[in-house]
């Protein structure tokens, strides 16, 4: 089905007549909406008409376009803070927004640590003194090291002090999850299920999901750190795709202790070899790390009133990563697409695109663009976060080895809201008319203090958010290319942002700060 209005470049000219997604009448959006409180045992007298509603006289970009989009953008490489691939990123957007009409576009400094790592090789000497290569992956932001000469041992949690001097084979295992599982977390009212906040049409939501974190998410060094470990060689352990180029911690803390990460494979053979006695490693990083200037990119569009909406991701990625955040970039400029077309009236409060860097480096350009605009959060209606338009893939080990295929599913999809219920109602009603199956309402604090998104301190600063997020396991891997792309959710993730976005209408940012339910 072509859910999207068509879109091109260029003026409107006169008689122009775009073709337009048929959109649902107001009375059928109500029937919706009706049936969708019903089922979620809500009051349906409350059945009200967002905004006007209709997904109209804008410009919704097609698929197409939106996706050019983000293979215009993997297409110019790693786009780690600091390389050339993010800075053209960065000069692009800018381009964009001012191209369509936006004002005060502009580049905000954030200061970054840049990590480039230039040379690294692991060899593994066996009992039998056979000397064997295996490749790896220099883990982010540890020190280098030069052909560095040590015995391998296995890290036992029980018995961690057997590493001490070492190299410590330490195996990382993603999380597997039921993949409702954030839809009951956090702070909710007792008796909560999965199915009141979730759409889960196809009954699949409650299957396996694959998080791109172990248990130890970002301190995966630690355990080995504390033990006194000389290095670390991180195994991978059933991961699918069998890969080692896993781009965690990304905190950019600059660790003494050397490291690199080995697939699955290779490490279930340093295993063996080391249960049939004795082996050594020699291992080599050359990398370098100095400060580098990255830039938040900010354009705004006026609006009904001076109270923003502000709409963002990140530019930055671990590498020409197309799902991180190829995709929320692409998104973010859907939506300036959309709204730019409109009269500023038409805009439900003035519009702050914002496209943060340093990402990758522990959230940098989130927390730059928080203490440079710290007065104007108050002001803020919402902070609508765009991460991760992502299929989902799992592994089929054949004989041709590790396969990845698509499962024909997108990845969960957590949609992080505040809980103010409007708000709520109105992101649960614009995922159910653009049919956004697999989607769920999570609670800010379903993760912990903040969602684990690119926006997460906005919540901690008192802002009424909507964070789109989801975590596929390759998300952090060189595996994030074009074909991890949900592709045909583009359009109705833009549509049911719109919609997210529409709700705000005639909403001050002091009521909906005001509707925020704090307890239980
Ligand atoms: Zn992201």
């Amino acid at each position: 089905m072509a859910r999207g209005a068509r879109y091109r470049d260029g003026p409107r000219e006169a008689g122009d007549t775009r073709a337009r997604r048929s959109v649902p009448s107001a009375r059928a959006q109500t029937r919706v909406r009706a049936t969708v409180r019903q089922q979620r045992g809500m009051d349906v007298s409350e059945v009200d008409v967002i905004g006007g509603d209709e997904i109209s006289g804008g410009d919704v970009p097609d698929e197409d376009t939106i996706f050019r989009w983000i293979a215009e953008v993997v297409d110019k490489g790693v786009r780690r803070p600091g390389y050339r691939a993010d800075e053209w990123v960065e000069r692009w957007a800018a381009e964009r927004f001012g191209a369509l009409g936006m004002r005060d576009v502009r580049l905000e400094p954030v200061e970054v640590r840049r990590w480039e790592p230039t040379e690294w090789s692991l060899e593994v000497t066996a009992a039998d003194g056979s000397t064997t290569p295996v490749d790896c992956f220099p883990v982010p932001f540890t020190v280098p090291v030069d052909g560095l000469d040590v015995e391998l041992a296995a890290f036992d949690p029980d018995a961690p002090d057997a590493v001490a001097g070492r190299a410590s084979l330490y195996d990382v295992t993603l999380l597997r999850v039921p993949g409702n599982l954030m839809a009951t977390a956090g702070s909710l009212p007792e008796g909560t299920t999965a199915a009141s906040r979730s759409l889960d049409v196809e009954s699949t939501l409650a299957g396996e999901h694959v998080l791109p974190f172990g248990i130890e998410f970002q301190q995966v060094l630690e355990p080995s750190m504390a033990a006194g470990a000389a290095a670390f060689v991180g195994v991978l352990h059933e991961y699918p795709g069998d890969s080692c180029q896993y781009y965690v911690p990304y905190d950019a803390i600059e660790r003494a202790l050397p490291g690199v990460w080995v697939s699955g494979s290779d490490g279930a053979r340093l295993h063996d070899l080391l249960a049939a006695g004795p082996a050594r490693v020699r291992l080599t990083v050359r990398s370098e790390v100095r400060a580098a200037t990255s830039h938040n990119v900010v354009g705004e569009l006026p609006g009904a009133d001076d109270e923003a909406v502000m709409i963002a991701s990140h530019h930055d990625a671990p590498w020409a990563s197309a799902v991180e955040d190829g995709s929320g970039i692409a998104l973010v400029l859907a939506q300036a697409t959309y709204w730019a077309a409109l009269p500023p009236e038409r805009r439900p409060h003035r519009l702050v695109f914002v496209l943060q860097g340093g990402h990758m480096v522990d959230g940098a350009g989130l927390r730059r663009y928080i203490d440079d605009h710290r007065d104007e959060l108050a002001s803020a209606v919402l902070e609508v976060h765009l991460e991760h338009a992502a299929r989902e893939f799992a592994e089929r080990t054949d004989q041709a080895g590790h396969q990845l295929q698509p499962t024909g599913l997108a990845t969960p999809r957590w949609w992080f809201t505040s809980r103010n219920p409007d708000l709520e109602a109105a992101v649960l009603d614009a995922l159910t008319l653009e049919q956004l199956d697999r989607s769920m309402l999570v609670a800010p604090d379903a993760f912990g203090d903040q969602p684990p998104t690119d926006g997460a301190l906005y919540h901690t600063e008192g802002v009424p958010i909507v964070h789109f997020l989801a975590a596929p396991f390759y998300l952090f891997d060189a595996m994030d290319t074009l074909d991890k792309i949900d592709r045909a959710n583009l359009v109705p993730l833009t549509r049911a942002t719109i919609r997210i976005v529409e709700s705000t209408r005639g909403v001050s940012a002091a009521a909906m700060r005001a509707g925020v339910v704090t307890s239980q």
